[in-house]
């Protein structure tokens, strides 16, 4: 095992590549409900997977 092993994937912000803290505020009800993030660094909304959401 080359990491340890409750390592979750990286999430990366679709729009500037900044890695997305896996401990997360949700910002809105959608992102409490689909586990999306706001990126710190730019303000792009993503979801879990690290896809833009468009508005
Ligand atoms: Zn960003």
């Amino acid at each position: 095992m080359s990491k340890l092993g409750i390592n979750l994937k990286e999430v990366k912000c679709p729009n500037c590549g900044a890695v997305q803290p896996k401990v997360r505020t949700p910002k809105n009800f959608s992102q409490f409900l689909w586990g999306g993030n706001t990126c710190a660094n730019c303000g792009t909304e993503m979801d879990k997977f690290g896809k833009e959401i468009k508005k």
